[in-house]
């Protein structure tokens, strides 16, 4: 049987549209608000019988799969990557040479990730770093369960294991997680002494990361105590979220999302057991990510700094999600106190 037929047999169309759109029952169907275009009225429908869906106002329809690739912008191929795990369906690993690029520059970000990670918890030039995360409250298990890494102070500490996993040069940069220098002739690592954040798209693959400055280099930082990876055909800045991706069940779940500035901020709330929380990473709310937030929940409560910047970037993204008809909140942080304070 094919990986495809075998994941369909084992996800019910209707427990896994549920986790997106809210389905009404309707005699042997379920109907609900198309979430691919705009209508008051429940267009779209979904046979259990069948395994099928199909929206009678613009006529699209299919399978979980044709479904997973219009909600989330994804092909076939990464559509089975998000669904065979779900389904506990075990793929043949693909011959790196003929792997679609995207496949491919994603399993860079993936060796990437492990990396920074096992070098986290096992250097001892990351002790420093360890510390500072101990002290901001996470513990040995949300280092894990965040994957949050290091990154060595050195010129080509990933590169190197990079190229020895068989990746080239010129797609690794296409990552971003090197450089190269004027003449192209060589490359370096981007991150170099920094805690790295993993940036997920919404199925969790990571596309980007955030690093932050290494404590003991903080004083004398010259590039900014956070960096984050450039735009890359993975990273598209403006429809990515951090931690959307752990934080979309329960944001429908309570019906609100609590929108926080920074990576740290948004994993030392999840910590301390608010699980609805995402951060903007530091920008103003764009509509692509107001829209893709608005799948799960139309309330959101913006918890930003009361500083000049946190009230440029809460402004913008207010203006753009009045555009979209959502309810909005906000939550001032008072200087020097972290906003999962005020959350509670
Ligand atoms: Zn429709």
């Amino acid at each position: 049987m094919q990986p495809s037929e075998e994941i369909k047999q084992k996800i019910d169309i209707v427990d896994f549209l549920r986790e997106y759109i809210q389905l009404t029952p309707a005699g042997m169907n379920f109907r609900a608000r198309c979430p691919f275009h705009n209508e008051k009225t429940q267009s779209f429908m979904v046979s259990p019988d069948k395994q099928i869906w199909h929206c009678f106002g613009c006529g699209k329809g299919g399978d979980i799969f044709k479904f997973l690739m219009e909600m989330e912008g994804i092909d076939f191929v990464e559509a089975l990557r998000v669904l065979a795990p779900k389904a506990g369906v075990q793929l043949r690993r693909q011959n790196p040479k003929v792997a679609s690029e995207r496949a491919r520059l994603l399993d860079i970000m993936d060796i990437s990730r492990r990396y920074f990670h096992k070098v986290l918890m096992e250097s001892s030039s990351a002790k420093q770093a360890r510390e500072y995360l101990t002290k901001r409250g996470l513990t040995e298990s949300d280092l894990m369960e965040w994957q949050i890494g290091y990154s060595l102070d050195s010129w080509d500490g990933l590169l190197k294991v990079l190229k020895k996993q068989g990746y080239n040069e010129t797609e690794i940069e296409k990552t971003g997680m090197i450089i190269s220098n004027q003449q192209r002739r060589s490359y370096y690592d981007r991150f170099r002494a920094r805690i790295m954040f993993p940036i997920n798209d919404i199925n969790g693959n990571v596309v980007a990361f955030s690093a932050r400055v290494s404590p003991e280099k903080e004083a004398t930082e010259q590039m900014g105590k956070y960096i984050n990876s450039p735009q890359t055909v993975l990273y598209n800045k403006s429809n990515i979220l951090f931690a959307l991706d752990k934080a979309k069940r329960e944001i429908k779940l309570k019906d609100q999302a609590i929108i926080v500035e920074g990576q740290m901020d948004a994993v030392s709330a999840h910590v301390n057991g608010y699980k609805n929380v995402i951060a903007s990473s530091g920008t103003a709310l764009t509509i692509d990510q107001l829209t893709i937030l608005k799948r799960y929940s139309n309330n959101i409560a913006l918890a930003f700094d009361t500083d000049e910047a946190g009230h440029m970037a809460a402004d913008r993204g207010i203006r753009e999600a009045m555009k979209l008809d959502m309810n909005i909140k906000v939550i001032l942080v008072p200087e020097g106190k972290d906003p999962d304070d005020c959350i509670r």
